[in-house]
């Protein structure tokens, strides 16, 4: 595994598209997964920095991905960002309960995406360059 890789679990073909363009093209290598459960094993398997969590996915939604990351101690460490098109008030609060790091609004932006990514990038890892 790349110290720079990134799982992107998200089921709409352009929104997988449009975070693998903006992180690509920011040196991130992109693994993607469509739903839930293969997003879970893609996770198990790699141990990826961190992960960028759709919440509204075909089987399992974000949330209980987000649970079944912070279940599993050989997960500790991860960071997860959720991403959703849902912005009702007390959204936040309910993805950063579930264990997220933070959380990104769709429409996603490219430069609050980066930031994001970038401000919640463990220590110790490499990025830039
Ligand atoms: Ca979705």
């Amino acid at each position: 595994m790349s110290d720079k890789t990134v799982v992107s679990i998200e089921d709409n073909y352009h929104n997988r598209r449009l975070v693998r363009k903006i992180l690509e093209s920011s040196g991130f290598a992109v693994v993607e997964a469509e739903d839930g459960l293969s997003g879970l094993a893609l996770v198990r398997q790699l141990r990826p920095p961190l992960v960028l969590l759709d919440i509204g996915l075909p089987d399992i939604d974000g949330l209980e991905v987000v649970r079944q990351i912070r279940a599993d101690a050989d997960l500790a460490g991860i960071k997860v960002i959720a991403i959703s098109a849902s912005a009702m008030r007390g959204d936040r609060e309910l993805f950063l309960a579930a264990g997220c790091d933070d959380y990104l609004a769709k429409p996603i932006k490219v430069a609050e995406l980066l930031h994001l990514v970038e401000a919640h990038w463990p220590a110790g890892q490499a990025i830039g360059a």
